[in-house]
Order: C-alpha cells, then structure tokens, then sequence
C-alpha cells in the first residue's frame, strides 16, 4: 500500500524498514530498482508521464525531502519518516558491507565517482567498489556492459532526476544487478565536492534551504516547491 502524494505513490517506511526492504530486494532474483523522489520530481511527474511511469514502476519510493513529508501530512495520510536517499544508501552500504557485497558508482561529473569509491571502501571495510562511471556519457550500452562485465550487485544511479530514473526502468535489467539506486547529487555528498546541511538545519525540515543558500544557482528549480504545497492544498480540497 503506498501513499500517494498528487500521482506518486510512496513506500510509507521508517529508514530501517526501507533499509530492510532494499537489502531483501538484493537478495531476491531478477533486478530491481529504488527512487527518491523529492518535491520538485513530484512536480515534474505531474506533467511528465514517462517519468510517473519511471518513478512509480520502482520497487522502493521513498520520500526524499521534508515536502513530500509535509504534503503527505496535509492530505490526510502521513508518512512516517523522512528518508533522504544519501542516507538510505548509507545504510544500505553499511550491510552490503557486512555481507562484502559489490557496488557500482554510475553518475556525476568525471572523477567524482571515482573519489567517491575510494572514500566509500575506506569508510565501509568489506564494501567491494565494482567499478564507476561518468554521468555525461553518449551511448548507453558500453555503461550497461560495463556495469554487466563488473558482476556488480548493486548500482548507484546519479544522473539527477528524471534521467536516472528513465534510466533504471529501461536499462536496469540490461545491467544484470540486482538493485539499482537512484539517488540524485549523492555521490558529490560522498565524494565531498558537495557537503550536506549540518544537523540542526536538517532536524528542522531546512535541509532545502541550506542547499538553496550554498547553491543559489538551485532557485529556479526550488521555485516548484511552493507551487508543489499548492497542488498538494487543491487537492486536498478536491478530496
Ligand atoms: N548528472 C549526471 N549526468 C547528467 C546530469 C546530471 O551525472 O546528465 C549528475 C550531476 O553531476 C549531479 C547529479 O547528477 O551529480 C544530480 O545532482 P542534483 O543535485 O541535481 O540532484 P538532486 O539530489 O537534487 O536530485
């Protein structure tokens, strides 16, 4: 059952249970993939069906961002956490590691990835780092091979959204890993080219704001958020 908040529907788990869940789906045959939808991605699954599609076709739909929290919360079904997708990941690293399980880094520009790896396998003793990849590539197929040739059970997509998305719904089995990942500007977060919003800024639903104040060049697209708490009010009303 999942709440569904102006068309997407999110998996309504505490971040152990979604942690739970992602390494259940790593342990069960065929592939699968997660999303992270935040209020801005919502808006453009509203106009974008292909990426609805995308989005919603995931195994796992977890809210990333205090307004789709706050959205959910407005419309009469609350959801019961945040879960910020670089947070899921970190939980999901810390079990693969415990099982020496193998991840793949597809995303961000050249080199982030690749500095992410490093800081991951030194951060998570017993996670394999499969291999990595750019996020600015042409042809989709020499990725997938790549991804294929690597053995890799897991893949963290970066490409932003809705692109990755698109992505892990077309190509995700064409990888032959178990679990893919969508998880926006993380590997940047991992890599350390971008730090996340200290703790009292996230403890308060502010984490948007930091991000807004460190990248103001982000203002265009966080316009969609107040428009998105008004789709969420006129639905409301509708209902
Ligand atoms: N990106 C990419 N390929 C592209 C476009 C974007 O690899 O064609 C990367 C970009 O470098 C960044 C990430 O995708 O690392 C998107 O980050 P953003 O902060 O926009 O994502 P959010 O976390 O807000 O969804």
């Amino acid at each position: 059952m999942r709440i569904n908040v102006l068309g997407v529907g999110f998996d309504n788990l505490t971040m152990d249970e979604a942690v739970d869940r992602g390494m259940e789906l790593l342990h069960s045959p065929g592939t699968h993939y997660a999303a992270t939808p935040n209020p801005e991605i919502v808006e453009v699954c509203r106009e974008n069906l292909a990426a609805r599609q995308a989005v919603n076709g995931a195994d796992l739909v977890l809210p990333d961002g205090i307004g789709v929290v706050k959205g959910a919360r407005m419309l009469g079904t609350p959801l019961k956490a945040r879960l910020p997708g670089v947070e899921f990941a970190a939980g999901l690293m810390e079990r693969m590691a415990a099982e020496g399980l193998s991840l793949y880094l597809l995303g961000a520009k050249p080199g982030v990835a690749e500095s992410a790896g490093k800081r991951l396998a030194e951060k998570y003793p017993g996670l394999k780092i499969a291999g990595t990849h750019d996020g600015y590539f042409r042809e989709d197929g020499p990725v997938i091979e790549a991804i294929r040739q690597s053995g890799a059970d897991c893949v963290f997509v970066c490409l932003g959204a809705p692109k990755q998305e698109l992505w892990m719904a077309k190509h995700g089995k064409a990888t032959g890993a178990r679990l893919l990942c969508g998880l926006g500007g993380s590997l940047d977060v991992f890599a350390g080219t971008v730090k996340r919003a200290p703790k009292f800024w996230t403890d308060h639903g502010l984490e948007w704001f930091y991000r807004l104040c460190s990248d103001p060049r982000r203002a265009k697209r966080m316009a969609k958020l107040p428009l998105f708490l008004l789709h969420v009010e006129k639905e409301k009303r509708r209902r």
